[in-house]
């Protein structure tokens, strides 16, 4: 048969092969080849990424090269014929130890990704014809192989780059930072298929002071959403804030692991597979996405470049949502005092005369007595340090549910949900105390001492928010106008 005419025929069938897997290719090209060709026995060599895959055809026992036939044809690059008992480690049943191999490199420019064989009985005579026309099929097989291994790359691609698409659109989808660490969570459990992570979020993002300092970090894991506080010191996050780029490796779980996965069924001293991926923008580290493999192999067919990416959309989220939280924040505070403004505690306070939530409700007003007197004398800015003065008082004289905010220049107004008017009031009568007996330093002046007066009344069912305020106001008057630094309610 001439080169020519196999050539046509082949490649026609060829071209009807398309993308599949090398194993099913290679069989239906030995099907092709056997009606042209006689032979016993046909099989390749694959080195893929490190390891040799071996495929034989008709299907029997996998058969093992010897080793320097291996390099004789990576180097030679081009066919040889060999006495079987010289290839094979193990004689097949089917051959003598005298018949012949032809053994072709699947080779080109250097690129040497495996042999091709075919083993003939008694021996073969190699003329020119011939060895084109096996060198023909070996340099299309060299090609499908080629073609495959990048199409299997390509979907590979593109199915991190449809996740990376759905992550993205997954994790922008709040602003909310609690939501979003719960998401990023979700979309490594979800997308990924990885159930052993947590997520790490440096409640301060100078990357210096991560590893110089103990810090605390913010921590969510999957197993238990509560939030706990760790301390850690110089370890893998030394790495990660110096380097700012992913690590990776097999570890011993010690304390530090466990702490990363507490409800995890991992045990210290057991060897797990990581990936710490850092969560950063620019030069700032805000964090890390972590992720244990207990079974040592899973980790291995995730491409570090997609964990890096996902971490990069993470970041942008993050970001994001911090700095919304810290808007937030700012639009509900005051500048001077950090308390609650106006504007929160009214809302509030709405809400909680609505909701009927926390009932009884009680509401203090208080105002500082003979302000302007401390402005006139002492000026604006003590008069200024007065009022952050009297904020710590009342912050820290008031319990976790009330609502401490400024009311207007020197009142203040506490929202005490859960408190009937017996208890308000004589948290008011403690307060009046407090702040008497509080020493005020002022630089260069002896201590100050302020006092304030208070109004306080609990809700009536059928008010409105105005009715219950005014009725807090009016009883402030009323201690403004008995004497100052009292509390007056209606008992
Ligand atoms: P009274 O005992 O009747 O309350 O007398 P008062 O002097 O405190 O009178 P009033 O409550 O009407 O005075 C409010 C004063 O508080 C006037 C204003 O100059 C001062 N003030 C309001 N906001 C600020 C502030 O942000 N900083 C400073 N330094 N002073 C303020
Ligand atoms: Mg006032
Ligand atoms: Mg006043």
């Amino acid at each position: 048969m001439s080169l020519g005419s196999f050539e046509k025929q082949f490649l026609h069938f060829f071209l009807s092969l398309g993308t599949a897997a090398p194993g099913n290719i290679l069989k239906e090209i030995y099907n092709f080849v056997s009606r042209y060709f006689s032979f016993l026995l046909s099989g390749v060599y694959l080195f893929e990424g490190g390891s040799l895959r071996a495929i034989t055809y008709p299907e029997i026992k996998q058969l093992t090269l010897q080793e320097n036939i291996i390099n004789l044809l990576q180097r030679e690059k081009k066919p040889v014929i060999k006495k079987s008992k010289d290839v094979f480690i193990t004689i097949p049943f089917i051959l003598k130890e005298t018949d012949d191999v032809l053994l072709l490199p699947l080779e080109e420019d250097n690129d040497f990704l495996g042999i091709l064989y075919f083993c003939y009985q008694n021996t073969l005579e190699l003329n020119q014809d011939y060895e084109n026309i096996f060198r023909f099929i070996a340099k299309y097989i060299f090609l499908l192989i080629k073609n495959n291994y990048y199409y299997v790359k390509m979907e590979q691609r593109l199915g991190e780059l449809i996740t990376l698409q759905i992550v993205s659109d997954f994790v922008n989808s709040t602003l909310d930072f609690e939501v979003l660490l719960d998401k990023t969570l979700d979309a490594i459990v979800g997308l990924i298929g990885l159930r052993t992570c947590s997520i790490t979020v440096f409640k301060n993002k100078l990357c210096e002071e991560v590893y110089t300092r103990k810090q605390k970090v913010l921590i969510k894991t999957i197993q238990s959403s509560q939030e706990i506080e760790l301390n850690f010191t110089k370890d893998i996050y030394e790495c990660l804030a110096k380097e700012k780029k992913l690590s990776s490796g097999v570890t011993r779980v010690g304390d530090r692991i466990l702490e990363l996965l507490p409800s995890l069924n991992i045990k210290k001293g057991e060897e797990v597979q990581f990936v710490i991926i850092p969560i950063s923008r620019g030069d700032d580290l805000f964090g890390s996405i972590n992720i244990f493999d207990p079974t040592l192999t899973h980790l291995n067919n995730i491409d570090n470049n997609f964990l890096q990416s996902f971490a990069n959309q993470v970041s942008i989220a993050l970001q994001n949502a911090q700095l919304y939280r810290q808007q937030e924040e700012m639009a509900q505070k005051d500048g001077l005092t950090s308390l609650y403004n106006h504007a929160y505690f009214q809302n509030k306070l709405d809400f909680l005369i609505k909701e009927k939530k926390l009932w009884p409700l009680s509401l203090i007003i208080l105002d500082i007595d003979d302000f302007k007197k401390v402005n006139d004398v002492y000026g604006h800015l003590t008069g200024d340090k007065v009022l952050k003065k009297l904020s710590d008082i009342l912050l820290s004289n008031s319990r976790e549910g009330d609502l401490v905010a400024r009311y207007g220049g020197e009142e203040f107004a506490i929202l005490l949900p859960g408190t009937d008017i017996k208890a308000a009031y004589s948290f008011a009568e403690r307060l009046n105390k407090v702040v008497a007996n509080t020493k005020i330093d002022i630089e260069d002046q002896k201590p100050l001492n302020i006092t304030v007066s208070i109004g306080v009344a609990e809700y009536e069912e059928g008010w409105t928010k105005e009715e219950f305020v005014d009725k807090v106001d009016q009883l402030l008057y009323k201690a403004k106008n008995t004497g100052k630094n009292r509390a007056v309610a209606e008992l």
